[in-house]
């Protein structure tokens, strides 16, 4: 049942107030009255009120106890005793030492891999382990692989980002220069040869950045991964383990995958087994398709601090537009010594059409399509609100001005309607 009320939740030690927002156009506001609370391994400032709106799940948890206020309509709020928090709290622990141990050897410090299905945590673990690590006074490298949510960048990428600072209670990590790769599909196993070259050039990049940054270096890596993970799911994961060259691996809440890694992993990966939390809620798939929305509308509008994007129109003789992978074909159909595999990471011309309305495009900061543009990261996206094919004209929603730079655009399957 829906309540809507001034509630105020007293906290013991190691609890946490669950609450969720769900009905449209809704604002809860939230504030610590006493004690020390954190979110997310973000510390809350007493007496600071913080904003969640339509579709937020959040916990508000405290080591030492604390009084809590929430103003507005919540779907669900209650407090739990019960949480893996001391659990993670060890893990961050562990990395710590092995940090301390990086920098007097002055070796790297440990690349750690969050794995698990679907709704455990991973991307809320992810976060608690980067906030805990630079409160420390560590820079880590956030790495997201998860293509369907996009939490550095839109979904459709996998990214990477030094963390500098706890991420915002309300806008999450700094999004500033992150490093992106565009894949164009929601799921990995929509083009998996795209998805594991992309992530090798990415794991190549981000050693790269680390071998010039010892700060980030002895910091480690926290990867953010995608939850599938059975069948050719399960072998993208030990790609990427292995192109990341990862020394830990946290496997919350699956058994089975747990004792496959273990398996199948090299003697010197660490592989973990966690548990998650009870207060992780599950997403159906129309919620995860209002987050992707959100997350792309978040580019092009900002969140709290608000964005004013252009709108303007294109010709398209001046277009570059591509997309990756051709269609597939039978081997006999292909010219001679080429794979089909090699096919779903061509990237062929794509023409104008109708169907290219609403569609989101990468703007890489390729010039041209044999520049290598699988492993040219990107400098941004737009997104096209209407064609005119008629008078051969796109209109662009974009976050600078035009003109549009002379640059390959890369086709992405994402769309988003533009009601803003
Ligand atoms: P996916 O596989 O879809 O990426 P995930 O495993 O990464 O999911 P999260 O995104 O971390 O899962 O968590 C799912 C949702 O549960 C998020 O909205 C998150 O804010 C919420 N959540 C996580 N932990 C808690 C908690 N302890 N209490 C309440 N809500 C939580």
């Amino acid at each position: 049942m829906t309540e809507v009320q001034l509630q105020e939740f007293k906290l013991d030690p190691d609890s946490e107030l669950r609450f969720e927002v769900e009905s449209k156009n809704e604002k809860v506001v939230l504030e610590v009255k006493s004690g020390y609370a954190e979110l997310f391994g973000t510390e809350l400032v007493k007496g600071k009120p913080y904003e969640f709106h339509t579709g937020a799940k959040v916990a508000v948890f405290t080591w030492h106890g604390c009084t809590v206020e929430l103003r507005g309509r919540t779907e669900v709020s209650y407090v739990a005793k019960e949480t893996p928090m001391v659990v993670y709290l060890n893990v961050h622990a562990a990395l710590e030492q092995q940090r301390v141990a990086a920098e007097q050897e002055g070796t790297r410090g440990p690349v750690t891999m969050v794995v698990g299905p679907g709704d455990v945590g991973k991307s809320t673990l992810t976060r608690l382990l980067l906030n805990y690590a630079v409160r420390m006074g560590r820079r880590p490298i956030f790495v997201d692989l998860d293509v369907g949510q996009g939490h550095i960048s839109i979904p459709g990428t996998i990214g990477a980002t030094l963390v500098e600072r706890p991420a915002s209670i309300e806008e999450g990590f700094s999004q500033q220069a992150p490093l992106v790769y565009h894949f164009g599909h929601k799921a990995p196993g929509e083009n998996l040869e795209l998805y594991n070259t992309i992530v090798t050039r990415l794991a190549e990049v981000v050693t790269e950045r680390c071998e010039n940054n010892k700060k980030a270096s002895t910091s480690g890596v926290i990867i953010n991964t995608c939850g599938w993970i059975k069948g050719a799911g399960y072998k993208v994961l030990t790609h990427a383990a292995q192109a990341f060259e990862v020394d830990v691996i946290l496997v919350l809440d699956n058994e089975r995958l747990f004792i496959e890694l273990k398996r199948d992993m090299p003697k010197f990966v660490k592989v973990v087994y966690l548990p998650k939390s009870g207060g992780v809620v599950e997403r159906s798939s129309t919620q995860r398709a209002e987050a992707r929305d959100a997350r792309i509308r978040e580019y092009f509008y900002g969140k709290r601090t608000p964005y004013y994007p252009h709108s303007f129109d294109v010709k398209f003789s001046d277009l570059k537009i591509y997309k990756v992978g051709a269609p597939s074909l039978p081997d006999s159909c292909l010219p001679l010594g080429m794979r089909a595999q090699e096919a779903l990471t061509r990237v062929v011309a794509a023409l104008p059409s109708l169907s290219l309305a609403h569609r989101v495009l990468a703007v890489s900061f390729a010039a041209a399509p044999d520049d290598d543009v699988l492993h040219t990261n990107l400098a941004g996206f737009v997104c096209v609100t209407a064609v005119d094919m008629e008078r051969q004209i796109l209109t662009i929603l974009s976050p600078q001005p035009r003109p549009l730079p002379n640059t390959v655009l890369l086709l992405s399957e994402l769309q988003y309607m533009d009601n803003h």
